[in-house]
């Protein structure tokens, strides 16, 4: 039996719920409140596509890219390397070298996909599904939000409308449960993964941030890597920095025992690059993904250029760590 009574038994009441949203939408008895997601009333059916969605249901639909090789560490992959944008406007907005924000434009643009389905702060900071249309719309929701958007929420609303092809971009967690909406649409055509170690709750992070300062002057977020141990705030009048430590009570359990640092089911995975600013590691992981970011090259969106073994490594290294930690936390002794 894998119902709503399921979904509720091994995720929502144990706190595991992200708050992907792949649940939301396409049934009146289920919502999601403050980032999680609520079972309103029992519909009584014994199964569900709110279950078999979940990625925290751990179907985990290897189907979709398991012709590939996989890197113990890393996944799936065709090709490692560090990239930026071209555009310096859109450098400036981006997270990092913005790479996800021209590689979803260019997208667009050149008739790959029709529309992508990102993530834009509404009031208050809260993480927001927008459906992007064109390039403009892409470039409005640059930046990192570190708080959970119900990103695959903005998906079911759109595949309720006729025809296009979607392009979604997430952290590891909506990219799986992307992948499982595959099963049923063939309108998903383009998945970016972002690298994730941990999200934080909307609730608690957001009064943290509220009774220390003016929130309404935040431009950006920024986690620098370790030693660091740092939460920094770009502000219109300059920095602000938060100990990492009075941060991570805002973590959520369901992060805990989340074993994907690079968006492993993904066709294309976007990260930093640490101690370069302004690029971003790249793993491409499908042929799809692959050549997207091959034409965006040879069309002049983005520069490439190769990742020293030492950073492949570290990076190696951290994934290696998020995937011990969680087995540990889960208690199955994997590792
Ligand atoms: C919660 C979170 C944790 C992260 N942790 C790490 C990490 O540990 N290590 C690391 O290397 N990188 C991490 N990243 C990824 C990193 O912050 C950048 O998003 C990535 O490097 C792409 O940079 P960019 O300049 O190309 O992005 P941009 O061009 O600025 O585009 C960013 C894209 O991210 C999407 N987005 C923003 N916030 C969210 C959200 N909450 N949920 C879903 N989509 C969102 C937007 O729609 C936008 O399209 C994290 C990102 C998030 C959202
Ligand atoms: S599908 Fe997503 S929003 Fe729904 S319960 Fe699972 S994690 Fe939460
Ligand atoms: S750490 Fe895992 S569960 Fe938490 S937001 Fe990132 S991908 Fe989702």
């Amino acid at each position: 039996m894998t119902g709503p009574k399921e979904l509720e038994k091994e995720v929502l009441i144990k706190g595991l719920c992200t708050g992907c949203g792949a649940c939301i939408e396409f049934c009146p008895y289920i919502d999601i409140v403050n980032d999680h997601a609520v079972i309103i009333e029992y519909c009584g059916l014994s199964e569900g596509k709110c279950y078999d969605l979940c990625p925290m249901t751990y179907d985990i639909p290897y189907e979709r890219i398991s012709a590939l090789r996989p890197d113990i560490a890393l996944g799936p992959k065709i090709s490692i390397f560090a990239a930026r944008a071209r555009n310096l406007e859109i450098r400036s907005t981006a997270q990092y070298g913005g790479v996800v924000s021209t590689l979803v434009a260019y997208a667009i643009d050149s008739g790959k996909i029709d529309k992508a389905v990102l993530t834009k702060y509404s009031y208050n900071l809260v993480p927001t599904p927008i459906i992007a249309k064109d390039k403009e719309e892409v470039f409005m929701c640059a930046g990192s939000k570190y708080t959970p958007c119900p990103v695959l929420s903005g998906v079911n609303r759109l595949l309720t409308e006729r025809g296009g092809e979607i392009c979604i971009v997430g952290t590891p967690c909506q990219v799986i449960a992307a992948r499982k909406m595959q099963r049923y649409t063939e309108r998903i055509k383009l998945i970016i993964g972002l690298f994730c170690t941990w999200i934080l709750s909307y609730d608690g992070f957001y009064e943290y941030l509220n009774e220390r300062m003016d929130v309404e002057s935040i431009i950006k977020f920024e986690i620098p890597p370790p030693p660091e141990n740092v939460f920094i705030i770009h502000t219109k009048k300059g920095e602000i920095h938060f100990p990492l430590d009075d941060i991570r009570r805002f973590i959520p359990p369901a992060c805990n025992i989340c074993t994907d640092m690079t968006s492993e089911f993904s066709d294309i995975s976007v990260g930093m690059v640490e101690g370069m600013k302004d690029w971003n590691t790249v793993i491409t992981r499908t042929h799809l993904g692959d050549e997207l970011v091959q034409n965006a090259e040879d069309d002049g969106m983005i520069e490439i250029r190769s990742l020293e073994e030492e950073r492949i490594e570290g990076l190696r290294e951290a994934s290696m760590k998020k995937k011990r930690g969680a087995h540990v936390k889960r208690g199955d002794g994997f590792w």
